[in-house]
């Protein structure tokens, strides 16, 4: 049978996707490529806005439309939320958030019995779906999940409604896929999760983040380790202290921001302020001079006055971001925050996004052209016309003269900046293959 897979939304959702692959993989499914023909069709859908929602059910009109004879798997957080609205002519599967490791039984079960199942459960206390995986679609970087739920609640989001709450992979657990990555050739692992800053906060024996990173750190032939999405909680000086004994792990932190003004982070249910967030970014500045700091930034918040965000320009200007994700705010039914007062009308909340993002695009600029002269490690994706292109450790684009192997780390000196690209040269003393 050949099975398509398709994922909307975050990095965990992939990775999700990813190892439901590998278990119809297993099964003796054939995988193939989403936009051709197929017998299943596995959609793993988004909810953490209006868009993911429009975005995943047009996906299973349209598969249904195109392969009316096809099987549907409808899976990932929209379902979680409301099956009844992904109970859609063509889908022989609903599953939630959990279960994925039965996905295929699940499926030829319902075949079996010419019925439709519905496998979403209530997310309480669940332990840790460990779904293992050997090999990823993506070639060069490998991403790993070790951590699921959030306990937070921010008042804009649905995400502890559809994944429930903190789970953390056991370190055991962590270090075995670490090395099954690199023996499939993986040099670079992403840790991410759906709130990485909780790490550890439920597994008994007081396992942290720093201990999961240190796991990955030891495995041979891993050169790289990425981490996910973080809050500025997480960045304290023991943490960062631990950090810069751990080589491995890239100069480039995800910090999200979401608000400058401490009066929408308050209403936000941020637990963090703005001289906070920016002292969280002092600190990985000092311990790493090179590094790249990447956020996630709302506009147009219930009760954000223009000051509010004049404030927030005013952070993200301090902080100096290489890349700033900017979202106007969008309601989401069920969170605290739909029905709160002092509605900012979409336009506005729309305008002051892309003054952010002419913002952003000043700073990430900046950002590069720090770079100019220094020297950085590339891990190449692509090679063509005597030029390879790749991502340096602070997550930058950069090109080399050579035509080098997929997945190869090449030490080099960025010449010039050229559009959002590091324009490099082989560094001759360090140069490795
Ligand atoms: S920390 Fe807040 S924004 Fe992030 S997943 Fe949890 S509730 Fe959502």
């Amino acid at each position: 049978m050949k099975a398509a897979y398709h994922t909307l939304g975050c990095k965990v959702n992939q990775y999700d996707t990813e190892a439901m692959r590998e278990l119809f993989e297993q099964a003796g499914y054939e995988t193939v490529p989403f936009d051709g023909p197929a017998d299943l069709y596995v959609i793993n859908t988004c909810t953490v806005t209006g868009v993911g929602d429009k975005k995943s059910l047009q996906l299973i009109r349209r598969c249904r439309r195109e392969h009316p004879s096809a099987e549907i798997i409808v899976a990932g957080c929209l379902a979680q939320r409301s099956p009844e609205q992904v109970r859609l002519p063509g889908v022989r599967l609903i599953l939630g958030t959990q279960r994925r490791g039965e996905v295929v039984q699940l499926f030829e079960e319902a075949v079996c019995t010419g019925t439709q199942c519905v496998a979403v459960d209530s997310l309480k206390k669940t332990p840790f779906e460990s779904l293992a995986i050997r090999s990823l679609s993506e070639h060069v970087r490998a991403y790993m999940k070790i951590q699921e739920g959030c306990n937070r609640y921010c008042s804009y989001c649905i995400i502890p409604i559809v994944r429930g709450p903190i789970r953390s992979r056991p370190i055991a657990e962590i270090r075995a896929e670490a090395g099954r990555l690199a023996e499939a050739g993986y040099r670079e692992i992403v840790l991410t999760g759906i709130h990485l800053t909780s790490y550890g906060q439920d597994l008994k024996d007081g396992g942290r983040l720093a201990d999961a990173i240190r796991a990955v750190h030891e495995v041979p032939g891993i050169r790289r380790i990425r981490l996910g999405s973080l809050e500025p909680v997480v960045v304290t000086p023991d943490f960062v202290h631990e950090l810069e004994r751990l080589p491995k792990v890239c100069r480039q932190f995800h910090l999200a921001l979401q608000s400058g003004s401490d009066a929408i982070l308050a209403r936000m249910r941020r637990r963090y302020t703005a001289s906070e967030f920016l002292e969280a970014c002092r600190l990985l500045r000092t311990a790493f001079p090179d590094c790249a700091l990447t956020t996630d930034v709302m506009t147009g918040f219930p009760g954000e006055t223009q000051e509010n965000f004049e404030e927030t320009k005013r952070v993200c200007a301090a902080a100096g971001f290489a890349r700033m994700h900017v979202f106007p705010y969008s309601e989401r039914e069920g969170t605290a925050a739909a029905v709160m007062d002092g509605a900012v009308p979409r336009a506005l909340r729309e305008q002051r996004a892309r003054e952010l993002i002419a913002l952003g695009r000043q700073l990430e600029k900046q950002a590069l052209q720090a770079f100019t002269g220094k020297r950085v490690e590339i891990l190449t994706e692509k090679a063509e016309d005597g030029i390879s292109t790749g991502y340096t450790g602070a997550y930058m684009r950069a090109a080399v003269r050579g035509e080098y192997p997929e997945g190869c780390l090449v030490c080099a000196v960025v010449k010039a900046v050229q559009k959002d690209t590091l324009i490099c040269d082989t560094d001759e003393e360090e140069e490795e293959q």
